[in-house]
């Protein structure tokens, strides 16, 4: 059923540009398309393209309590700018309070099990609390990002989450979203300048070289997959 859903989504959208889709798709599934944003490059794009097209889309962010001052930053930038409320999903008090209080605040750096543990309280179940109910479910993700998200498609079912995804900018460079976020005068968020590409909760993203993967300042002293459980294939 569901892969029947995304074939009709690929041919009916078929041409379209991305804002076109994005107003079939809040008009086809009214009060049902989400898009996530934790402010990075990519996301600022499509938020600045609801905003633009005064879309009936919902938007909202998962404030994980780790987050860099920077991001909090252009939050605030991107709320004065666009004036369009913008959803918060904390993780569950008592789930945080729990971890703190058996493992400490920085239990991630211990291993790879704790490091998803606290990724699972605060991302992942907030996130699968954002989704619930929802039809589509917009996200930022570009293939060039890592190689597990090279596998993804423009629409694609999510069964973890049992929603479609729309990936709109998938195909997009990191060039294309540096000009477009410049060209339309964009909040970016200030660490961009300072070597972080994808930015995530402050303990644990550090800044990249230029001849490191997009990925590499995520959870840097894992060496396996750089991804928190949000997007899976
Ligand atoms: Fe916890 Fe780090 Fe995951 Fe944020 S990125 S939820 S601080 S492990």
């Amino acid at each position: 059923m569901s892969v029947a859903i995304v074939n009709a989504l690929l041919e009916k959208t078929k041409g379209f540009s991305i804002e076109e889709t994005l107003v079939f798709l809040a008009s086809e599934y009214q009060g049902k398309v989400v898009f996530s944003t934790s402010f990075g490059q990519e996301d600022q794009v499509i938020t600045a393209l609801i905003a633009k097209n005064d879309l009936p889309i919902t938007i909202f962010t998962l404030d994980t309590s780790r987050l860099f001052q920077e991001t909090y930053d252009v939050f605030y930038k991107t709320l004065k700018k666009y004036k369009k409320e913008i959803k918060v999903f904390f993780p569950e008090a008592a789930s945080v309070e729990k971890l703190l209080e058996t493992k400490g605040p920085n239990s991630f750096y211990d291993s790879v099990e704790n490091r998803k543990e606290c990724c699972f309280i605060r991302k992942v179940a907030p996130l699968t609390k954002a989704l619930k109910g929802n039809a589509i479910w917009i996200t930022g993700l570009r293939a060039e990002q890592s190689e597990n998200r090279n596998s993804f498609d423009l629409f694609e079912y999510d069964a973890h989450f049992d929603i479609i995804k729309f990936n709109p900018l998938l195909k997009w460079s990191l060039k294309e979203v540096e000009d477009y976020l410049e060209k339309n005068n964009v909040p970016q968020n200030a660490l961009h300048k300072q070597g972080f590409v994808s930015i995530g909760c402050a303990p644990c993203t550090r800044a990249i070289t230029a001849d490191e993967d997009i990925r590499a300042g995520r959870w840097w002293w894992e060496s396996s997959h750089k991804e928190c459980g949000l997007h899976q294939k």
